[in-house]
């Protein structure tokens, strides 16, 4: 298994990375229009309430899109892999990798599930991988 970089983590998005240390996709949820967002900010970009409550995720979503980086090439990546914007079933979408497919399959609309991948350096992110029976 390789390395990652480790994420930033400021005072909005702490909520989600210990969610994710433990297993968990939770997405911030505002307390006023009940709407879901990510990635996590301080406030509603809809009512503007800074009022919020962390949901734990479906974790089930489709592929929005999806790209093949290539160049420059990262030393802590293996290639190829494929990073997706992940459109959850909460309605709002999520920026991620795709996982346990060749990346010549994976197609927009494909159906996907969170796992949580823990890296040789401890970083743990969540990735998205398809749905068994697609
Ligand atoms: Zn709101």
């Amino acid at each position: 298994m390789s390395t990652r970089l480790a994420p930033t983590v400021t005072p909005d998005t702490a909520f989600f990375w210990e969610g994710v240390a433990e297993g968990w996709l939770l997405l911030q949820r505002c307390a006023a229009c009940g709407r879901f967002r990510h990635p996590p900010r301080p406030m509603c970009p809809w009512c503007r309430s800074l009022e919020w409550k962390a949901v734990e995720a479906s974790g089930r979503g489709t592929v929005f899109s999806f790209v093949m980086p290539a160049h420059p090439e990262l030393p802590f990546m293996e290639y190829p892999y494929v990073v997706a914007v992940v459109e959850l079933e909460e309605g709002t979408r999520m920026v991620t990798n795709i996982v346990g497919v060749g990346p010549g399959e994976v197609r927009m609309g494909m159906a996907v599930h969170v796992t949580f991948e823990t890296f040789d350096n401890g970083v743990v992110l969540p990735q998205f991988t398809p749905e068994v029976d697609r």
